[in-house]
């Protein structure tokens, strides 16, 4: 492993329930740290991961150290729901990490629940929390097995929980943790943006393509990592720059130290600018809602519409409708009214609630859509049950003509890098053409963005993107067990240590034409 050590410090000096029910990409997690002794570090968290909620809802979780002890408490529920003042009041402490999770592998359980902890070789603590996706978890958890403490493969349905089992064991008296990491984190395939620490440091880690986001940023006595922009804002904290891809940070009281684990090959989500991110954050230099407008805007020029009134599906179509609208000079204007937090709630429905559908969600403004021919921008189509309901909505709202727009190129495939979207066979656009998705959904019209004007719009290289869940062709090798899905780790849980013999394959990279082996179940066309 060449580890190169670079000091920075010069340079730097200058709803579970209900939301099942509703259609959408699943988010992944927000993960935040902070390394400020004279600071409330564990108020400093809880901010930040409230600007993060939006990446995952199912968990929330702080570990904090004085020191001496990592302590962590974690809770199924959002951020307000799980911490409050006495609690944070509890939490004291000079350096600590934040997690919000959206459950991408493993079940929603509080064990599963975030930062996930382990003692090191050495006796100290680890905390750590993750947000991605990694495709390797059989060969991990496989490796944790054979270590001598199998009971932690046991208890581990996260491929989190793999990383910092491994990590831990690699921390001992004559090794630290940082020279841990540097030989797990090469292991890791996949996508994982870290925050880690044990009693005195915090680190961050990204993986060498850089999938997930995650960026640094300053304090004016501390420093802070995070999933987005947006977090480091809420804080105070200034934008220093973005972890970058394969790079270690080791943050103390000696500054930020930065090291290389893996060669970086930059392949940033391309959803994340679509849907994933908030607005308001900044990836690779581009600004997510600049971007979001100006997709709407080659959605104008490439799939026009004769209509009186452009109106986003709150939230995430807005910006793409204003573009949209600016450019086809018809006016904007609000028809759908989003009940925000609906979506959120851990109050199991009730059947007749249930049915309302997509009315828990949306409630249409009706002076404004009545005798009006609507173009309609939303972000993407998942399976299409919330599109058809949406415009058969509008319709009885009092719509003459419903367009439909969509700020991103049709999903056919599944994401293997932290983003829940469905299984292949549930995807509409994976069986249907536009036309026949048009038909099922009963819109008027209906066009998608190309993929060329969404990466034209991100100002980011094609080559510096992945975009697997549009084209199928993904950019990091994906072992055929990730045909298991999601829940691949409890499926073989029971016979973990019997089923070590398991083919691990040697995977290159995969492009779909359909024929891959041991993707059947994926490719059954709804
Ligand atoms: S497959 Fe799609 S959602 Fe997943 S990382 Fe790639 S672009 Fe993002």
């Amino acid at each position: 492993m060449d580890a190169l050590e670079v000091d920075l410090d010069t340079d730097l000096d200058s709803d579970t329930n209900l939301r099942q029910d509703m259609e959408g990409p699943g988010e992944e997690c927000g993960v935040f740290g902070v390394w400020a002794p004279d600071e409330d570090v564990s108020k400093l968290t809880y901010f930040g991961l409230y600007a993060l909620q939006h990446r995952g809802q199912e968990a929330a979780g702080i570990a904090v150290s004085d020191g001496t002890d990592v302590v962590v408490y974690k809770e199924l529920g959002l951020v307000s729901q799980v911490f409050d003042e006495p609690t944070l009041r509890s939490l004291q402490g000079g350096l600590a990490i934040g997690h919000t999770r959206y459950s991408t592998t493993g079940s929603s359980s509080w064990q599963n629940a975030q930062p996930s902890f382990r003692q090191t070789g050495a006796g100290s603590g680890l905390a750590l929390g993750h947000n991605g996706n990694l495709t390797n978890t059989g060969e991990l958890a496989r490796m944790v097995a054979s270590g001598t403490d199998t009971r932690d493969a046991m208890r581990s349905t996260t491929d989190s929980d793999l990383i910092t089992s491994l990590i831990a064991a690699g921390a001992t008296v004559d090794s630290t943790l940082a020279a841990s990491a540097l030989e797990v984190l090469p292991l890791l395939r996949g996508a994982f943006s870290l925050t880690f620490m044990d009693e005195t440091t915090l680190y961050a880690a990204r993986d060498r393509h850089g999938v997930r986001p995650l960026v640094l940023g300053r304090l004016e006595r501390g420093w802070v990592v995070a999933s987005e922009t947006a977090a480091l804002d809420i804080v105070g904290a200034s934008f220093v720059r973005e972890v970058e891809p394969g790079e270690l940070l080791t943050i103390d009281e000696h500054g930020v130290r930065s090291a290389r684990f893996g060669v970086p090959d930059p392949k940033g989500c391309l959803f994340e600018y679509v849907y994933l991110a908030r607005p308001d954050t900044t990836i690779a230099g581009r600004s997510v809602h600049a971007t979001r407008v100006e997709v709407g805007r080659r959605l104008a020029r490439e799939a026009p519409a004769v209509a009186d009134l452009v109106m986003p599906v709150p939230q995430s179509g807005g910006p793409a409708a204003i573009g949209y609208a600016e450019a086809s000079g018809i006016p904007y204007g609000e028809g759908l009214v989003k009940n925000a937090y609906v979506g959120r709630t851990f109050i199991q429905p009730s059947q007749t609630i249930r049915e309302l559908g997509i009315r828990l969600k949306l409630n249409p403004l009706r002076e404004v859509i009545r005798g009006k021919r609507l173009v309609v921008v939303d972000d993407s189509i998942v399976r299409g049950n919330t599109q058809r309901a949406l415009v058969r909505m509008l319709r009885e709202a009092g719509a003459l003509e419903v367009h439909v727009r969509i700020s991103s190129p049709p999903v056919s495939w599944p994401c293997f890098y932290g983003i829940d979207f469905a299984q292949r066979a549930e995807l509409i656009a994976s069986g249907l053409s536009v036309e026949e998705i048009r038909r099922a959904i009963g819109a008027d019209s209906l066009a998608y963005v190309s993929l060329a004007g969404l990466v034209a719009a991100s100002e980011q290289p094609a080559s510096r993107l992945c975009s697997a869940c549009f084209t199928g062709e993904y950019p990091i090798a994906l072992p055929a067990e990730n045909v298991l899905g999601k829940h691949l780790l409890e499926g073989v849980q029971t016979d973990l240590l019997t089923d070590l013999s398991t083919d691990i394959q040697e995977h290159s990279p995969v492009v779909h034409d359909g024929q891959q082996a041991g993707e059947d179940e994926l490719l059954v066309r709804p």
